[in-house]
């Protein structure tokens, strides 16, 4: 895409010809008599006048064969935003469609400008670029001509911005283009941001490049005769162009291998383009006859595509006088991708195989967009630049399909590539036949078959395992609607306490006037989000009440005989083993880890957030820290009619140490049995030395008192020294005292 120093609107309509021989050349007249007219007088800073930019972009256009419309819209595409234009004059003129990308293209442009800092432009300003581009590719292209023309006539600008905008092509603007597989403006905005942001390496390969031209170019020549002459005589149709490379894909080159370019002609390379993939891989297997190839350089992205649909086959080979260099070797047809990407798809797009491809890559685009949403501006830069940069990992399923990822990418991150079903439900799977945990990262080649179960759930230390975004916002949307529904669900619980203190029921509030201002209070649009709010502790359930049920309503009305009140006979949920919150049998209840209380013991309720109601003892020294939150405080009793001789109790740790005896066991065990209750497990110390020995039970009780008869009896055994019930997290509460 060689810079035009004069361009006229004939030329622009004698390219689009080419590839468009009906093509509406009134359209194309009337934008650029307009756009002429209306920035006529308006000067760049190069002291060109204004009009020379636009129509540069239309040019640009026109080489990656766009339609009448895109070109149209290059022509007007700074004509809102510099001009009195208004929009509806510009629809009125040019139909909806061109002026549908105008404003698009505009809106991107005011942002840019009106930036504060720059960090936050860089990621904002492409999030609305992409955001506009989503229902239509052309916007992106029109706006990467348009980078693309302000990049080569950057040197008219302060020093300051120069930098700053060649920062912002080579993070933003150059990966895009990458990645939509346009490589003939990847590498030009890449040369023009090297040469802006590293001057001093550019001018001195610049140099280099130039001293060796003269030996460079009898070396050249002889190889590129060699390569004429062995197509030739094979029969195989083709051109060959030798060609000097990226300046700044040679600099990172030899950066990465700290070598010279006085050593070597790293900076040429060749490319062969012929008729059909048959001919590519038989030119292929010619120039390995003719020069070796340098092992571990053969690439085959005909077999194996990149991500942006690039295909050709490249090899090195140890050329003339030692020196190695690159052969591309590709069609005509995957040449024209490679260099415009998804502009010669869409260019296609009618009626053509081609549109598929294109729809996965604004597939992409979309898939980007819908993990960014909710994060920070610094955190969708940071996950677009690990989603762009070409660190990539193919993996296949049994069945050949290929997947590319990330690098670091886990087997998780497959199961959710296959679907976001079988990403929640894997519980591992194979890699090359071997059995694999989820977190196992995936390397080139491997071949994974996923297991997955009904049972199975995401977790939350699963965002820790995978690799990719894509995963990682599938497992974070699972777990917030996973707690959401559980916080509606405590939420509406305390709420519904609380209004029956006051003698009302559920029913009776929701949908009142006084429901609905509380709700505008608390800038809420439905009761779920109220519920969601109490229960995960954003709100407090009394203040609610006092507000949806005024207190001067509550005398005189029965608790019990409310709507829904008494008819609902729910059994408890089982997780609290006999636990329920008093006067609600189907809240969510579950016994404290830290403490375990039993039956009979003295307990009391704590509001969790989103996990329902959990269970301490009252002596429990959580309890003191929790008590800070008085409002999460709710009664607990253990339900009646379970535990006493319904066999269903609850574990209990003992510790004991007693003087050495053979005996002794057997007294504890007979003590225990002689009690009414069972071991579960034991686990016996004895220290010869000390003379001493220590057990530690596990057994079952039906209460407090049980438990006390217990403690008791084993305490009285002769030799018995302490007995000690333990709870979780090593926190001991001595209940018997030391004896003998
Ligand atoms: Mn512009």
């Amino acid at each position: 895409m060689a810079l035009t120093p004069k361009i006229r609107i004939e030329d622009i309509l004698n390219r689009v010809e080419q590839y468009r021989p009906d093509l509406d050349e009134d359209l194309l007249r009337h934008a650029y008599v307009f756009a002429a007219n209306r920035h006529q007088g308006q000067v760049r800073r190069s002291g060109e006048a204004y009009f020379v930019h636009p129509l540069t972009v239309a040019w640009i256009l026109a080489q990656m064969e766009l339609d009448e419309v895109a070109i149209a819209a290059g022509l007007l595409h700074d004509i809102l935003e510099d001009t009195e234009t208004t929009e509806v004059e510009l629809e009125a003129q040019f139909g909806n469609q061109v002026s549908r990308l105008v404003v698009a293209l505009t809106k991107i442009s005011v942002y840019e400008s009106s930036y504060t800092t720059r960090e936050e432009t860089d990621a904002e300003n492409f999030r609305r670029l992409l955001l506009a581009s989503i229902d239509d590719v052309r916007v992106i292209l029109i706006k990467l001509a348009d980078r693309l023309h302000n990049m080569r006539t950057l040197n008219f600008l302060r020093r300051e911005r120069q930098v700053a905008i060649a920062q912002e092509t080579l993070e933003i603007y150059a990966p895009i283009s990458n990645r939509l597989g346009i490589g003939s403006i990847k590498g030009e905005l890449e040369d023009l941001c090297f040469r802006y942001l590293h001057p001093h390496a550019a001018e001195r390969l610049e140099r280099e490049i130039k001293e060796r031209a003269a030996a460079a170019k009898r070396w050249f020549s002889r190889i590129q005769d060699e390569l004429v002459q062995l197509i030739e005589e094979h029969d195989i149709q083709g051109t060959i162009v030798g060609r000097v490379k990226h300046h700044y894909s040679v600099y990172r080159k030899l950066k990465a291998q700290g070598i010279d370019v006085s050593n070597v002609f790293d900076f040429l390379a060749f490319r062969i383009i012929v008729s059909t993939v048959a001919d590519c891989y038989s030119s292929l297997g010619l120039i390995h006859q003719l020069w070796s190839p340098v092992p571990g350089r053969i690439k085959d992205y005909i077999a194996m595509p990149k991500p942006n649909a690039y295909q050709s086959l490249h090899t090195s080979v140890i050329g003339p006088e030692g020196h190695p260099f690159e052969i591309q070797i590709r069609t005509e047809a995957m040449h024209k991708i490679a260099e415009f990407g998804i502009a010669a798809h869409w260019s296609y797009k009618e009626g053509d195989a081609a549109q598929a491809e294109q729809d996965s890559r604004v597939t992409w685009l979309r898939s980007l967009l819908d993990n960014s949403s909710g994060s920070s501006p610094r955190e969708f830069l940071d996950s677009l630049k690990v989603d762009l940069y070409p660190d990539e990992v193919y993996a296949f399923t049994p069945k050949g399909d290929v997947f590319s990822f990330p690098a670091g990418a886990a087997l998780l991150d497959f199961a959710y590539r296959i679907h976001t079903e079988v990403g929640h439900t894997c519980v591992g799977g194979r890699i090359n036949g071997r059995w694999v945990p989820l977190k196992t990262p995936l390397k080139n080649g491997d071949i994974v078959e996923i297991s997955t179960s009904p049972q199975q759930a995401p977790h939350h230390d699963w965002l820790t395992l995978v690799g990719t975004n894509k995963a990682r916002s599938k497992i974070r949307a699972y777990l917030k609607k996973e707690e959401k529904v559980r916080a509606v669900e405590v939420g509406r619980k305390l709420f519904e306490r609380e209004i029956r203190r006051r003698g009302v029921g559920l029913k009776r509030v929701l949908g009142t006037d006084e429901m609905k201002a509380t709700l505008v209070a608390h800038g809420l649009a439905k009761e779920e989000d109220l519920f969601a709010g109490v229960g995960f502790g954003r709100l407090s359930a009394q203040a609610i009440a006092t507000q949806v049920v005024p207190d001067d309503d509550s005398e005189g009305k029965s608790a019990t005989l409310e709507d829904g009140w008494v008819a609902a006979p729910k059994s408890p949920k089982d997780d609290g083993g006999g636990l329920e919150v008093t006067g609600d049998p189907d809240f969510l209840v579950y016994v404290a880890q830290c403490c375990t209380p039993v039956r009979g013991e003295d307990i009391v309720g704590f509001v969790t957030r989103g996990k329902g109601v959990a269970v301490h003892a009252r002596s429990c020294p959580n309890v003191k820290n929790l008590l800070y939150h008085p409002e999460r405080e709710i009664p607990v009793t253990w339900s009646r009619g379970r535990g006493s001789g319904g066999g269903h109790g609850s574990q209990v740790d003992l510790d004991m140490v007693f003087r050495e005896d053979p005996a002794m066991l057997t007294s504890i065990s007979q003590a225990i049995s002689g009690e009414g209750s069972g071991i579960v497990s034991c686990h016996l110390q004895t220290e010869q030395a000390e003379e001493r020995g220590s057990v530690s039970i596990t057994l079952m009780v039906e209460d407090a008192d049980h438990l006390r008869r217990i403690i008791d009896r084993l305490s009285s055994l002769k030799g018995m020294q302490e007995v000690e019930r333990r709870t979780g997290r090593g926190q001991s509460s001595r209940t018997a005292a030391s004896r003998g």
